[in-house]
């Protein structure tokens, strides 16, 4: 092995933040972690859950909540901006406001 080439190597292994699984594998990055594992993906353990470690879910049900309003807003908006004039009556249409 030539001197001075290669990468240091750790066998620390990966560490899974969702489960505290340490898989032991060996890298050339120190720490590694992960979100999620085979020991605790919805996909491996046949549990029909959301993984959610970085709230994820909750700054999307935020955002979702926050465009809704936006939405609403607009509606309103633009529902009393198209909102028909009052009609003047037929008489006042032909001969103006002074008949
Ligand atoms: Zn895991």
């Amino acid at each position: 092995m030539k001197q001075g080439i290669h990468p240091k190597y750790h066998d620390q292994g990966i560490v899974c933040t969702t489960c505290g699984t340490r898989w032991q594998i060996g890298t050339t990055r120190n720490n590694l972690r992960v979100e999620i594992c085979a020991n605790c993906h919805p996909f491996y353990t046949g549990e029909q859950r959301i993984v959610d470690t970085a709230g994820q879910v909750d700054r999307f049900m935020k955002r979702l909540s926050a465009s809704q309003d936006r939405q609403a807003a607009i509606e309103r908006q633009r529902g009393t901006k198209n909102q028909p004039a009052p009609k003047k009556s037929l008489l006042k249409e032909i001969y103006g406001d002074d008949a």
